[in-house]
């Protein structure tokens, strides 16, 4: 069975219907994207399977888990060990350089600073930006800095990355670069990746695709 389901799900924000019903299942090691218009429910799907936020109703199923309803603390050790997230601008923490920000996880994990660091550092080099640990978000440019992302989303050995629209502030050849760079390092590490993005170029990077409509899958896509 999948990795990941999400099952019928509603999610309003105030009189917003964000999501009317949407399913989306996600296999150990599989790249879906799921794409569609803007307001259509990707970033709302992509929250509520990421256990981000928590649905009205249907439900997220994580292995035996149900992620909908099990507690907070249950919640955040699984962001820390099984989950990796990567938003469209990085959102990485201004105050620390590169390194520290990619070692953060791993030290919220348990490990030392030091191997926290040294790992860091692998992973930094993987992605071509093991030169810039030093350099703060803010002194890397847009492609530099999703790198870091990656890397980050990726340092603790997850089985999910979440990425939403990691490529949208770049232009079509960083984010190209960007995406290739996910996807073989996903495929070394044999983690899925739930990819929300309204750029063809970059669902074709995709094993599959689901497309949202007004809060639902409204059409399934085979292999690309
Ligand atoms: P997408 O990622 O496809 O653009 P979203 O899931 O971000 O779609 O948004 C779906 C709908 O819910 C949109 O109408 C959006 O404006 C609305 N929405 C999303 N998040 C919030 C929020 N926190 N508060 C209010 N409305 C929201
Ligand atoms: P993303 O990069 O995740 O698509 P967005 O720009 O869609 O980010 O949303 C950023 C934040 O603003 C999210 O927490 C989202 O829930 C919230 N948000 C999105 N749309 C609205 C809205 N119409 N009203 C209020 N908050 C919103």
């Amino acid at each position: 069975g999948p990795l990941l389901a999400a099952r019928d799900l509603v999610k309003s924000h105030g009189r917003t219907d964000a999501l009317r019903g949407a399913s989306a299942e996600l296999h150990a090691g599989e790249i879906l994207a799921v794409t569609g218009p803007s307001g259509s429910g990707k970033s709302t799907l992509l929250h509520c399977m990421a256990g981000i936020v928590r649905p009205d109703g249907g439900s997220v199923h994580y292995e035996g888990l149900r992620l909908d309803i099990c507690t907070e603390d249950r919640l955040s050790e699984l962001r820390r060990t099984d989950f990796g997230v990567v938003f469209q601008f990085g959102r990485l923490i201004p105050e620390l350089t590169l390194t520290d920000n990619v070692a953060l996880p791993l030290m919220l994990a348990g490990t030392s600073r030091r191997e926290a660091r040294a790992r860091a550092g692998e992973w930094l080099g993987r992605f071509g930006v093991g030169h810039r640990g030093d350099a703060r978000p803010g002194e890397l440019s847009g492609g530099q800095a999703q790198r870091g992302a990656l890397a980050r989303a990726l340092v603790t050995g997850p089985r999910v990355v979440f990425a939403d629209e990691p490529t949208g502030a770049l232009d079509s050849l960083a984010g190209e670069q960007v995406m290739a760079e996910l996807v073989s390092a996903a495929r070394a590490s044999g983690a899925a990746v739930l990819l929300i993005t309204h750029d063809a170029q970059v669902a074709a990077y995709a094993d599959r695709e689901i497309r949202l409509a007004d809060g639902r899958a409204a059409a399934m896509e085979g292999a690309i």
